[in-house]
C-alpha cells in the first residue's frame, strides 16, 4: 500500500488552500465533523480497505495497492 499526493500541483494547492481555509476540514464536504478532518474517516477506511485504489475525495491523495 501507498499513499501519494496527486500528482497535479495545481489541484494540490488548490485544495491546500481550501483546507487552510476551513482549518483542516475536508474543503469538499459541508460539514465540519471530525470525521471530515484530513485526512478523513472516509479515506482512512480506504486506506485501510485493501481493495481500494484511487484518489480521496477531493483528489489530494491517491492510494495504489502495490
Ligand atoms: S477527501 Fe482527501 S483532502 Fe479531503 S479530507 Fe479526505 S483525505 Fe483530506
Amino acid at each position: 500500500m501507498a499513499v501519494t499526493l496527486n500528482p497535479d500541483r495545481e489541484a494540490v494547492d488548490a485544495i491546500r488552500e481550501g483546507l487552510k481555509r476551513t482549518g483542516g476540514y475536508c474543503p469538499c464536504r459541508i460539514a465540519r465533523t471530525p470525521e471530515n478532518k484530513c485526512i478523513c474517516e472516509e479515506f482512512r477506511q480506504q486506506m485501510n480497505d485493501p481493495d481500494f485504489e484511487g484518489f480521496c475525495h477531493c483528489k489530494l491523495y491517491y492510494k495504489s495497492r502495490g
